[in-house]
């Protein structure tokens, strides 16, 4: 990967018709997705069709087939039942990954009442001082239209920094129970 533009984004690369494709016992439907892999910028080479080297691995698994294949989308969504499904699965996990990368970073406010909040892909997510037993995190959808949801969530955290790390995994949380796709 010469080209480091191309490479931070190798889902741009057409999957070939090569590697398994040219197997004519290799199955073509009947695959179940179990969930996708950051294969980090080095990559790894799509399983299937062996000729692009891919950033999100696609875990695809088949009960005749004793391996489990990491597929680029190209290939994940010719064998699995939904293409449509594969290709909502990797952009919800680019968008976690990117909210996560971003996470440490972000500003968090004080409310007129004295707690961090912050303001997240849809969410007011905000800490509170449980009085002496640590700190809590409260999520709530920031657009009323979409459907009342607010969550206080049960976990408690020792300091307010503790809070600000343990709140991204409340969202992930949030946002994994919300979407309507099973990974
Ligand atoms: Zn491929």
């Amino acid at each position: 990967m010469e080209n480091s533009q191309h490479g931070d984004d190798p889902s741009q690369q057409r999957h070939t018709s090569g590697g398994h494709w040219l197997d004519l016992r290799f199955p073509t439907t009947g695959w179940v997705c179990r969930g996708i892999e950051d294969a980090g910028n080095e990559g790894r080479l799509c399983d299937v069709c062996q000729g692009v080297r891919i950033r999100f691995a696609h875990i695809l698994s088949h009960p005749d087939v004793p391996q489990a294949l990491s597929a680029g989308l190209g290939c994940a969504e010719k064998l699995v039942d939904d293409p449509f499904r594969a290709e909502k699965r990797e952009r919800a996990f680019r968008d976690d990954l990117r909210i996560r990368n971003v996470w440490p970073r972000r500003d968090w406010k004080i409310s007129r009442v004295g707690n961090p909040f912050i303001n997240a892909r849809g969410y007011n997510i905000a800490i509170w001082n449980k009085g002496g037993s640590g700190f809590g995190v409260t999520i709530r959808l920031q657009n009323k239209f979409d459907g009342e949801f607010v969550r206080n969530d049960p976990r408690l955290f020792k300091t307010v920094d503790d809070a600000k790390v343990g709140a991204l995994e409340i969202l992930m949380d949030v946002r994994k129970e919300r979407r309507d796709i099973d990974v």
